[in-house]
């Protein structure tokens, strides 16, 4: 059975993860963000934890190696759903084609990938902002910020041409209320599923 397979993409504080919440209530889909499980990670201490964090702490990205080998166990470990909302996954072409392969390894390819498109200044805004309660060290430090948002725009934003070169991506406004962003995706969702 085809599952439905959504990249939720966008820089960092573009909301993904806030609208992941609602989405997967909605869609019945599985929620697997690679920044949460890092930060679970990270606070069992594992050797995986305290290897993502060197990078995290710094804005950059977790190496492709150990971040693939991580989704593809969650995935593998949650088999019996209707699909999947990638967060914050992938985040280079590495990454997305090793997602591609592993999906076609099971029959099962990406339905959509879904941008939220958000621009810098809002994005530094939002993420200072969440830094005072998320207690979240890569969202406290300005300099950390504008690091995550340079490692996106020079690795991580051409996965949307990518999946766009299969005609799987799509862009949405990501500035507005919660409720007016979930509409907007659920609309565009409703037409991939
Ligand atoms: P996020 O919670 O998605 O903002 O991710 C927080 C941090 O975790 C990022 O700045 C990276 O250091 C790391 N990270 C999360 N997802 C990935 C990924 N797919 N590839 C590499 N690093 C990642």
């Amino acid at each position: 059975m085809k599952k439905t397979n959504l990249i939720l993409f966008g820089p960092p504080g573009s909301g993904k993860g806030t609208q992941a919440k609602y989405l997967v209530d909605k869609y019945e889909l599985l929620h697997i963000s690679t920044g949460d499980l890092f930060r679970y990670e990270i606070g069992n201490a594992t050797p995986l934890g305290l290897k993502a964090k060197e990078y995290m702490d710094k804005g950059q990205l977790v190496p492709d190696e150990v971040t693939i080998g991580m989704l593809k166990n969650k995935v593998d470990a949650n088999p019996d759903v209707k699909g999947y909302i990638f967060d914050g996954f992938p985040r280079t072409i590495p990454q997305a084609e090793a997602l591609d392969k592993f999906l076609d390894s099971q029959e099962q390819s990406v339905t959509g990938l879904v941008a939220l498109d958000v621009d810098d200044d809002e994005i530094v805004k939002r993420l200072l902002k969440r830094g005072e309660t998320s207690n979240r060290p890569d969202d406290s430090n300005e300099e950390v910020i504008r690091k995550r948002i340079e490692v996106y725009g020079n690795e991580t934003a051409v996965v949307y041409d990518y999946y766009d070169r299969q005609n799987a991506s799509h862009k949405i406004e990501g500035v507005g209320s919660i409720e007016d962003i979930f509409a907007r995706l659920c609309q565009l969702i409703d037409g991939l599923i």
